[in-house]
């Protein structure tokens, strides 16, 4: 299938304690498709953490013990781009068929369902059938079903039904097992002590650790350079300088509204409606904590206001963090994507 990518496999992903359990339930999954009780599989995570290798490799993994199944990969994104083609070509019966004869279907990233009402109907519909007939059903999704915003309910009742496992940050010892396999892979000797430094500071993903190679390798060929700890070092130095560049104040607003859906230009307005005024104080929290605007500043750009407004916005979230729980998980919701930019 030209959907899966071959160079995923349980083979090359690194066991850890990050990922013991998902990896175990999806070998166990991948052993008898629709025969265990972890059906839905759904395999949670932030970025970068292994949601879609682990994901294609419990296909691959299926595709090459039973090559009588049929196993269909998809990301959210593509089946809800897939529904409105049919849509729109009145197609829609050979799209639910297409689905509906799968004995395994991988969908990747189902938090993109958020908003989608009509897709998401359809694919409660395709969920029931193939549940019912006994079929496999593998999910990822950036956090678990219960945190899932924007999801139906009885969907999400289903993404419940089987097991959900987490991936997590990889600790030290596995982030340099994962970059010694890699370059093992590619057929690249590295020093020791440039392996262990480079795991030691790149501690996010593995996506990123495996960015900081590539960069180092290109900084070893262009500058015809050994791979030593010099080099590694000086590397380090702009690879995290780059990925901490600075945050603006007009991201911090697009990035607020977007998240409660309002208007950006409603922000600076005079308006008093309840969603807005905390998307702007939110917004001027913030702008306070993640950039070195002062607040005089913070306040002219957020429709022309005084820096007591702006000292007013922060305490109020603060009161609101420390009482209210549900508004604390938007408040860190967002400054997680800040910090992803
Ligand atoms: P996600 O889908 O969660 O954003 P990916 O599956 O795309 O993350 O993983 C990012 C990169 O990290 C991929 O190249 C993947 O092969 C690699 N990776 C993640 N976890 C592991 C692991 N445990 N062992 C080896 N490689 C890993
Ligand atoms: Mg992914």
């Amino acid at each position: 299938d030209p959907q899966l990518n071959p160079n995923y496999s349980f083979d090359n992903f690194i066991e850890g304690d990050c990922n013991r359990l998902a990896r175990s339930a999806g070998y166990a999954v991948s052993g008898k498709p629709g025969g265990t009780s972890f059906n839905p599989l759904m395999i949670y995570g932030g970025v970068g953490l292994g949601k879609t290798h682990l994901a294609q490799a419990i296909g691959n993994q299926i595709k090459s013990a039973l090559p009588d199944k049929l196993v269909i990969y998809v990301s959210c994104e593509k089946f809800c781009q897939q529904f409105v083609d049919s849509l729109k070509n009145n197609t829609i019966n050979d799209f639910v068929n297409f689905y509906q004869a799968m004995d395994v279907i991988i969908m990747d990233d189902v938090h993109n369902f958020a908003g989608k009402e009509k897709t998401q109907d359809i694919f409660f519909h395709i969920f029931n059938h193939l549940h019912q007939s006994g079929k496999q059903v593998i999910l990822t999704s950036d956090k678990p079903p219960k945190d899932l915003a924007g999801l139906e309910e009885r969907l999400l009742s289903r993404f419940k039904w089987g097991l959900s496992a987490d991936l997590q940050v990889p600790d030290l010892e596995t982030r340099m097992a994962i970059l010694k396999k890699k370059m093992y892979t590619d057929g690249i000797e590295l020093p020791g002590e440039v392996i262990e430094y480079v795991a030691h500071n790149i501690d996010n993903n593995v996506r990123e650790l495996e960015g900081a190679m590539v960069s180092l390798l290109a900084q070893s060929t262009l500058n015809r350079k050994e791979i030593d700890l010099g080099l590694a070092k000086s590397m380090l130095k702009n690879f995290i300088k780059n990925s901490s560049r600075e945050i603006s104040m007009e991201y911090i607003q697009k990035l607020v509204c977007e998240y409660f859906e309002v208007p950006v230009e409603m922000v600076k307005s005079k308006t008093r409606k309840r969603e807005i005024v905390q998307a702007r104080q939110i917004s001027m929290y913030l702008a306070k904590s993640h950039t070195k605007t002062s607040l005089k500043s913070i306040g002219q750009f957020f429709g022309g206001r005084d820096h007591s407004t702006v000292i007013y916005a922060c305490q109020t979230v603060e009161d609101l963090i420390d009482t209210d729980k549900k508004f604390k998980a938007y408040v860190l919701d967002i400054q997680k994507k800040l910090k992803m930019s």
